[in-house]
């Protein structure tokens, strides 16, 4: 693939960009490696007010970031604004908590016979994120900001879609006033990713993005022994109970299936009903799918753009033809519209069973599967056919079903009677394929650290 700024919503190739030469790989990993001498050196509260001051480069900077992140990808203006905003909100979590996560960690000194004894979290050196274009704003910040307070560098391979975006990231990092070469954007192609994970200066990698893509980047990073954090996709269950507040739920489901163009990881993938609101359920939810404004993405009120590749709409396109071409039913979408850009719209499928590729597949756009479940069994049954296991949402007022849901779905994480969004102060992260590790609040921050034991006799 080459890199590349092509608007998604015009197809229009705006500006390309050469891949680095290996002699411009190996030159970046020697300058990572002097900079992270540097800038573990460097206080903590030092890295904290770099931290505040990429902060307020984000706020300060915002329309100018979003349309940037528009014009790569094509998420709406008002997403992108939000987008970074949120990132800002992230850097300061961060250069505020940053001291307390990184505190020594005392323990019974006297349980191991010692005089002392504590934990301490030290820094690993560069590592490498890998990461998608769908938030490509805070899927690298998430990463960044815990891993620059932690004392590590950043080398980042973002998506080929999205490499002005990339070097704005390096931009911020370097205007705020981190160490020369603290956070360096490469721009390579995905064929370069291995010989970086290989390289000795490299001490880890996380990726956010496809399976096939965690696949690779987990063996190579086995392979060298060292340590990754995958997050992959989703098919996210919403599951609605007869307890449930209706309206909302329909409401939270179409939003939470919508966003950013249909193309979140925890975007709600499978809406599984109870048989007594289900009707209910689906005449709202698809009203509200429905009432969505598809449209320019520069436009401030759209709610949907195109989606961000011509190969991304056709994957869609082909998993609901697979759908209906077995007998499944389109309530609402399901047609591309005419005219230039990468439009799909809104789309509610029923009748979606095992062996569809909706059913066994995540669905990177705007497309939801509805099933009806006769009760809570069925219903975690259902939720759990999958091979994903990020988030998950339940609806229910019923004390004794939130706890079956908050103990029995198999996810990362289950939010109940609302969306699940990613929050600095929460851990983030999937189990089964979804992958694995966490990111954000401390443990995001301690996956790329020596978490290292202290004993003093
Ligand atoms: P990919 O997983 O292919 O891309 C994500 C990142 O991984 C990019 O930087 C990409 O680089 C890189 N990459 C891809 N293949 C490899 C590889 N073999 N080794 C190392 N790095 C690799 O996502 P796509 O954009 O192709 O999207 C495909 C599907 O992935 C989507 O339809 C969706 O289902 C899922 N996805 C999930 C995301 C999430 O948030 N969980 C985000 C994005 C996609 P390059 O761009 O150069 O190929």
């Amino acid at each position: 693939m080459s890199i590349a700024t092509t608007n998604p919503a015009t197809g229009e190739v705006e500006r390309t960009f050469d891949a680095l030469a290996e002699k411009e790989i190996e030159e970046r990993l020697e300058r990572a490696l002097e900079a992270f001498d540097r800038h573990r050196a460097l206080p903590v509260a030092e890295r904290a007010t770099r931290m505040e001051a990429a902060a307020g480069i984000l706020e300060a900077e915002t329309d100018r970031i979003a349309a940037l992140m528009t014009t790569e990808m094509g998420k709406t203006i008002t997403a992108a604004r939000a987008e970074a905003r949120k990132c800002a909100k992230a850097c300061r979590f961060y250069a505020r908590h940053a001291e307390d996560f990184l505190a020594d960690r005392p323990a019974d000194a006297a349980a191991v016979d010692a005089q002392r004894a504590w934990t301490r979290y030290l820094p690993l050196g560069p590592v490498l994120a890998v990461m998608p274009w769908n938030f490509p704003l805070w899927q690298v910040i998430r990463f960044a900001a815990p891993a620059l307070m932690a004392g590590n560098v950043g080398l980042l391979k973002h998506a080929s879609n999205v490499p002005q975006t990339a070097l704005f990231l390096e931009e911020l990092f370097h205007r705020a006033g981190f160490a020369d070469d603290a956070f360096q954007a490469l721009l390579i192609g995905s064929d370069q990713v291995e010989r970086v994970i290989r390289d000795p200066r490299v001490k880890g990698a996380t990726l956010t993005g496809s399976e096939p893509a965690g696949r690779a980047v987990g063996a190579a990073a086995g392979a060298e022994i060292k340590p990754s954090v995958l997050e992959l996709g989703g098919s996210d269950p919403f599951v609605v109970m007869p307890s449930a507040d209706i309206a909302q739920a329909a409401e939270v489901a179409a939003t939470s299936r919508c966003l950013n163009n249909g193309q979140s990881c925890i975007s709600a993938k499978r809406f599984i009903v109870h048989a007594d609101v289900h009707d209910d359920f689906e005449r709202r939810f698809v009203e509200r799918m429905r009432a969505q404004r598809v449209g320019d993405p520069m436009d401030e009120s759209t709610d949907i753009g195109p989606l961000a590749t011509e190969r991304g709409r056709a994957d869609v396109e082909s998993q609901v033809a697979d759908a209906l071409g077995a007998g499944a039913t389109a309530l609402c979408g399901g047609e591309r519209p005419g005219g230039p850009g990468w439009y799909y719209p809104p789309t509610v499928i029923t009748g979606v069973t095992r062996g569809m590729r909706m059913f066994d597949e995540e669905v990177f756009g705007p497309v939801a599967s509805l099933f009806r479940v006769s009760g809570i069994d069925e219903a975690i049954e259902l939720a759990n056919a999958t091979d994903y296991g990020l988030g998950s949402n339940a609806w229910t007022r019923d004390p004794a079903e939130r706890e079956r849901f908050a103990n029995e779905l198999d996810a990362g994480q289950v939010f109940i009677n609302g969306m699940v969004t990613s929050y600095p102060e929460l851990p983030f992260g999937g189990v089964k394929h979804s992958g694995y590790g966490r990111e954000l609040s401390a443990h995001g921050m301690h996956a790329f650290c020596n978490v290292k034991t202290i004993w003093a006799g």
